[in-house]
């Protein structure tokens, strides 16, 4: 690290301890030039990548926005509330995860379709029709009311 004081490229670190109960280390450094002291905390970061939009601009992450896309989805569908937002966190964990600094909103948009594929068939075409580009809609329909029909093993 870089001395603040003379900018010198090395520093040697003389002290390492964890604080805020284990989730920041505190280190004491040296500059190995003018001998100044100084203090460094290190913590993990865990950032939401910013969002690529289709036309290029950039934006950054909206839990709200996925959110919405996923009620949208799921509107009067038999999915609780608690379900969607398990899955906005596996998807936010995945995002972090991955270490990217930017993603491309389709990247996501799959992400989410994977997650609905599983949870709710219907709520899946919705969200993959606004997602897709699909060039029959008629087509699209067919596929809804067919879903839609399907016995559902949940009601009773
Ligand atoms: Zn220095």
């Amino acid at each position: 690290m870089r001395c603040p004081f003379c900018s010198y490229d090395d520093t040697k670190v003389i002290d390492s301890r964890l604080v805020a109960e284990g989730g920041q280390v505190r280190r004491r450094r040296e500059c190995l030039d003018c001998a100044e002291r100084f203090t460094t905390y290190e913590s993990a970061e865990l950032l939401m990548p910013r969002i690529i939009k289709q036309n290029g601009n950039r934006e950054p992450y909206d839990a709200e926005k996925m959110r919405a896309g996923l009620l949208r989805a799921l509107e009067k569908r038999p999915v609780s509330v608690e379900k969607i937002e398990a899955v906005v966190s596996q998807i936010e964990h995945a995002l972090q995860a991955a270490g990217e600094r930017e993603v491309a909103s389709m990247a996501v948009g799959e992400r989410v379709m994977e997650h609905l594929k599983q949870l709710d068939q219907v709520a899946f075409v919705r969200f993959a029709s606004v997602y897709r580009d699909f060039k029959d809609l008629n087509e699209f329909r067919d596929e809804i009311d067919r879903l839609s029909k399907e016995p559902q093993t949940d009601k009773g």
